[in-house]
């Protein structure tokens, strides 16, 4: 069988949950092939072993760790040449959709980007991408090349399948004309001990209805290991980072569940959140738009319900 390349996404090695998912989807496809662009992957090769990568490509290249997209794209050119995949995979991230875009130029092949579900079809590869807000699900497929998909978290749920993930190391010397703008400093975002919005399986997001005080949000996300979202009329009052902001305008969230409480459901915020899996909502206004869409509602008032919805998964 064809290999399937995943890029990984890792920080120093700690492999995150999106990749496991990709590798997944992968075997659907082919043989995963992981590649693993930074130093440390002794940290990284026993998850990658474990979710199916038989080879792990690697780049350890300061050329290509120390400056912005240009050098990713022909490092993972350099592996397309070299291992003649089936597809390349890639989680979906403003970085990635750029570098995958470049790819797809170098090897003249067709380009899916934020796709929520990947099959193996007659003679190709499906993709199911979510468009206009949510408005139409799209299939579509690559007809020139290998086809270059990125995915959303929480496509797949990860599935384990051993698996030996040997290291091949990519040499590669990359071109000056890539390397036109270096990273000069990065600094790690003060972690809150709550998951990655955009990974995270569960998602509690307030919204005005709030007015301000997120603490019930807060405690309902923490008793499910949620993390917290929040509409943009929050987030434009100051009660809550705009890192956290879910829509059109902020992050784009495809989670298992998603808990809107005191959210209208404007179609900006619906364009960050409808792809989700289950969508849960609060708001004291059975008239509110956002009960068009949910899976479960409940009218009123979450000053009142949230606590008891908190106690009710504490008792369990
Ligand atoms: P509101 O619309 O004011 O709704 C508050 C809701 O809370 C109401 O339904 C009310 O019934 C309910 N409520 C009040 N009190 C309670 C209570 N105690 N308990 C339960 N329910 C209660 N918005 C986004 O969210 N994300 C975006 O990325 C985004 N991008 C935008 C981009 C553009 C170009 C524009 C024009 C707008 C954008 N917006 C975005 C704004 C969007 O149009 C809405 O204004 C916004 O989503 C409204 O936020 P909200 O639902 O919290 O507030």
């Amino acid at each position: 069988m064809a290999e399937v390349l995943v890029l990984v996404d890792h920080t120093n090695g700690e492999v995150k949950k999106t990749t496991a998912e990709l590798l997944t989807v992968a075997r659907r496809l082919g043989t995963p092939s992981a590649v693993f662009v930074g130093a440390n992957v002794d940290a990284a090769r026993p998850r990658l072993a474990q979710f199916g990568a038989e080879k792990v490509y690697v780049i350890d290249n300061a050329d290509v760790t120390d400056y912005l997209v240009a050098p990713l794209a022909e490092a993972l050119a350099a592996v397309v040449e070299q291992a003649a995949p089936a597809a390349v995979l890639l989680p979906s991230s403003a970085t990635n959709k750029e570098a995958a875009a470049r790819l797809s130029i170098k090897t003249e092949s067709g380009l899916i980007t934020d796709a929520l579900d990947v099959q193996a079809a007659d003679g190709g590869v499906q993709t199911t991408q979510s468009a206009f807000a949510g408005g139409f699900t799209v299939q579509a497929t690559v007809t020139k090349g290998a086809p270059i998909i990125t995915l959303k978290p929480n496509a797949c749920p990860p599935q384990a399948a051993q698996a030996s993930a040997t290291v091949v190391p990519v040499e590669l010397a990359v071109s000056d004309g890539a390397k036109s703008a270096k990273i000069t400093g990065s600094e790690p975002k003060a972690k809150s001990g709550r998951p990655e919005l955009t990974e995270a399986a569960m998602v509690v997001s307030g919204g005005r209805g709030t007015a301000g005080d997120f603490s019930p949000v807060e405690a309902f996300a923490d008793i499910l290991g949620a993390a917290v979202g929040a509409s943009r009329a929050a987030v434009d009052a100051g009660w809550y980072p705009h890192a956290n902001q879910v829509g059109q305008t902020g992050k784009q969230v495809s989670p298992q569940l998603y808990v809107a409480c005191g959210i209208s459901g404007a179609i900006q915020h619906r364009a960050g959140m409808q792809t989700s899996k289950t969508i849960i909502a609060v708001n004291k206004d059975e008239e509110a738009p956002i009960f068009e869409l949910v899976d479960f509602g409940v009218v009123g008032d979450l000053f009142e319900v949230l606590p008891q919805a908190t106690e009710a998964v504490k008792a369990k």
